[in-house]
């Protein structure tokens, strides 16, 4: 099954560490955006009847469009492909973005999963990150989607913020779990070179923890959601059971999916493309009929191994190396096993033959893991 992903480049402000492909609100540009993602949707349905179950709207901040637009774009995706009567449908939101009214009109339109970018449960850390919503703001629009009869909610915490301190974070996380939501993506911040935030940081001099805390947030983070219900199903995600992200999971479990919209990624029969990031290109690319793909390879079976390899050590339960093995035409352990076996003494990988995953103090160095199978040559 695909999975559907939708990018809205849109947004009321720009944060401050953000490097996602977005830039600021504009009601022409979007309606415009939208005509051309109707467009783009409809065109790439193919005559396989391809069947989707999931359908993501990412961004940007998807909950600034209309709910109607949201709307015809679920419905160009159920006319082009073969989507689940039950598929999963997410929304990303940002909190200042909603109200009771608008949430009522997304389910309508058929979002029936929404995820909150709350980022943290104190004002401080807020301004500091530049949001635009409250701490209050975050719950009081959790409490409006709940009321609008969301039953799948998803919030998204960052830690080792600015001036942030290990029982701040965990202030944060209990805030989380008090209102109770099905899912939850912790997030450690990145700052990318040249983030305001940077300047920010040297203006207030503000400074970041230790990094030794930066492993003690993610770690009692993990183990207060563990207490809590929620089981850990990858290394930044957690869900109650049966609420881990469909969409997602097909990224991590070498899946398919299709990308509509500026800068969105796919992946389907081993090849991969990107369209074009700026907003306008996409735009006019769409309405000549011009190339949208910026950026498109097909993968070797050492690349498409790779890949799976290291996607699914992300996921909690790790990689059914049998499993790889029989799709790859490979000895999984045979090529890697010396490499991974230091790890695997230092209590950091656990594998017993058949699955291979991170300890949870191993996630923390996930990075180091992975790379192995980039260093290993294979002859194809
Ligand atoms: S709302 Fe999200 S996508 Fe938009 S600028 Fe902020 S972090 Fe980036």
């Amino acid at each position: 099954m695909l999975g559907l992903y939708v990018h809205i480049p849109f947004c009321s402000a720009i944060c401050n560490y953000c490097n996602f492909n977005r830039g600021l609100f504009d009601a022409d540009l979007k309606e415009r955006y939208v005509a051309a993602l109707l467009r783009e949707i409809m065109a790439s349905g193919d005559a396989d009847g391809a069947a989707a179950d999931t359908i993501y709207f990412g961004g940007g901040t998807p909950s600034l469009l209309e709910p109607w637009e949201i709307g015809a774009i679920i419905h160009a995706c159920r006319r082009a492909f073969d989507v689940a009567a039950d598929a999963e449908v997410t929304m990303e939101a940002n909190p200042e973005t909603v109200t009771p009214e608008r949430l009522a009109a997304f389910r309508d339109a058929g979002v029936n999963r929404l995820s909150y970018g709350v980022q943290s449960f104190r004002d401080e850390e807020l301004q500091r990150l530049s949001r635009l919503h409250s701490a209050s703001r975050a719950a009081d629009a959790f409490a409006m989607a709940r009321a609008a009869g969301f039953d799948n909610i998803s919030l998204d915490l960052m830690m080792w913020l600015p001036q942030q301190t290990i029982e701040q974070w965990l202030a944060s996380v209990e805030a989380m779990i008090a209102l109770g939501p099905d899912h939850a993506s912790l997030y450690i911040l990145e700052l990318y070179p040249n983030a305001p935030l940077r300047e920010a940081m040297a203006r207030g001099q503000w400074s970041l923890a230790p990094d030794d805390d930066a492993a003690e947030m993610y770690l009692q983070a993990m183990a207060r959601l563990d207490a809590a219900g929620y089981e850990q199903y990858e290394i930044s995600n957690v869900a109650r059971r049966g609420r881990e992200s469909r969409h997602n999971l097909k990224y991590w479990t070498d899946g398919e999916w299709l990308g509509f919209g500026c800068g969105a990624h796919s992946t389907r029969r081993a090849v991969r493309w990107k369209n074009l990031s700026s907003t306008t290109e996409y735009i006019e690319a769409v309405a000549s009929g011009g190339q949208l793909r910026a950026d498109c390879r097909h993968l070797t079976p050492r690349e498409a191994l790779e890949e799976a390899l290291f996607t699914g050590l992300r996921l909690s339960r790790g990689i059914d190396v049998h499993t790889v093995n029989a799709r790859y035409n490979v000895d999984v352990w045979g090529i890697y096993g010396s490499r991974l076996e230091p790890f695997r003494e230092a209590g950091v990988l656990i594998y017993d033959g058949r699955l291979l995953r991170l300890s949870r103090a191993g996630m923390l160095l996930a990075n180091e893991v992975m790379s192995v199978f980039l260093q290993v040559p294979v002859v194809d």
